[in-house]
């Protein structure tokens, strides 16, 4: 049976990106996944790297995240698509524009470089948007990654490490004898390891069960709509003020339009399915944000899995009352700052001075 110091048990961003920094320090590491690696939500997300869109606490994180993202030549990969862009947020009423200030406000005061810009230097910025808009708030800070090339690029840098992939494994059990987690998966396969990570996603709250930890975890399946290949269309990244809103072009010239409007969904069998109505509420929205999008035919719609707290805030470090177990998890805005939050929990794993107090689990258990 193989003996590993630390198993980390889901191969997300979250999961891959701890096990990769641990393995750079020297550590004997396996990432253990029921499917493959970074296919869950971490293969099927928008890839937006906004702070628009993130809840103002996890700022200063997303930007760690960001400039990770930013330079994924000197961790990651080269391989990996990943590009800066400027960022607008739009706000078309009165009401948009208040609430677009506050937001901002908040966000501006744990460190996002927001501004709010008239509608005639908006459009200056970027001409596709609509000339109805009251103002914008305007961030250099934005981005996005093609998220579909996730697995690829982390299965090789992994590997590369020599982190264990070990694939089509589902935990279904572990325990504890003389300091050492024997996980076991549903077919009886056994693997051992010296710490554990609890890295599952959507499936977090199931594992923590498992070692008598009981939180609740939401799942919200969420819908992504792209548009067919256009000419450049847009410059920017594009969201609204109230946050029902993200939009991108990519360089192949297809629109990846998302923003949280659900679908059908949930973790029994990792069922998706889509809601019509919602599609066409989240079409509308973006033709009304960027009008040339109405000449614009839908090619693909997916649905992918979200995980969130009952506060909406990441759990991140330690298990209470276990020795050497760990988690992360439900990160807002999670594929952003994922690689950074992976990081500071490995520097935690790995003994360091790390404050991960604000995303202390105790918080939450029932
Ligand atoms: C549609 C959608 C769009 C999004 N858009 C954005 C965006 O634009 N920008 C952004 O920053 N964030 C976005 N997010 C959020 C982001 O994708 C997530 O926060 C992040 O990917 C979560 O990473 P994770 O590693 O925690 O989970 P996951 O990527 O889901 O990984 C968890 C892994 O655990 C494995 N697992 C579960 N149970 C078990 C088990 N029993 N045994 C073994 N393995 C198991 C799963 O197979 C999975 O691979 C979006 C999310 C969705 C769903």
């Amino acid at each position: 049976m193989d003996n590993f110091d630390v198993a980390i048990i889901g191969g997300g961003i979250n999961g891959s990106s701890t096990a990769l920094n641990l393995a750079k320090n020297g550590l004997k590491v396996c990432v253990i996944d029921k499917g493959s690696i970074c296919r869950g939500a971490s293969g099927v997300n928008a890839g937006t790297l906004t702070m628009h869109m993130t809840r103002a606490k996890l700022i200063p994180y997303a930007k760690k995240g960001w400039e990770l993202w930013m330079n994924t030549e000197k961790w990651l990969s080269t391989e990996i698509d990943v590009k800066q862009k400027k960022g607008l947020c739009l706000a078309f009423t009165e009401e948009e524009e208040k609430l677009l200030n506050e937001r901002s406000k908040i966000r501006k005061e744990y460190g996002a470089d927001i501004k709010i810009i008239s509608k005639t230097e908006a459009l200056k910025i970027d001409p596709s948007i609509n000339s109805k808009i009251k103002c914008a708030a305007y961030c250099e800070m934005d981005g996005h990654v093609s998220a579909n090339q996730t697995g690829y690029v982390f299965s090789k840098a992994l590997r590369a490490n020599n982190v264990a992939i070990i694939e089509n494994f589902e935990v279904s059990e572990v325990s504890n004898k003389n300091d050492i987690y024997e996980i076991i998966s549903n077919k009886g396969k056994k693997i051992n390891a010296s710490k554990i990570v609890v890295a599952a996603g959507v499936h977090l709250g199931k594992i923590l069960k498992l070692l008598n930890i009981n939180i609740n975890i939401k799942c919200f399946p969420q819908q992504l709509i792209v548009t067919e290949r256009m000419p450049e269309l847009m410059k920017t990244v594009v969201t609204v003020a109230n946050g029902k809103l993200s939009l991108k072009q990519f360089e192949s010239g297809t629109v990846l339009i998302g923003g949280g409007w659900p679908g059908i969904g949930n973790i029994e069998n990792d069922y998706t399915e889509t809601k019509p109505e919602n599609l066409i509420g989240n079409m509308r929205l973006a033709c009304h944000a960027i009008p040339d999008l109405k000449n614009s035919r839908v090619s693909r719609v997916w649905l992918g899995l979200e995980a969130e707290t009952d506060d909406a805030m990441p759990v991140i470090g330690e298990l209470p009352n276990l020795k050497n177990a760990y988690v992360i998890g439900s990160i807002h805005s999670g594929y952003t700052s994922g690689p950074y939050l992976g990081l500071l929990l490995s520097e935690k794993i790995l003994g360091k001075e790390t404050d991960l107090s604000l995303f202390d689990i105790k918080r939450l258990i029932n």
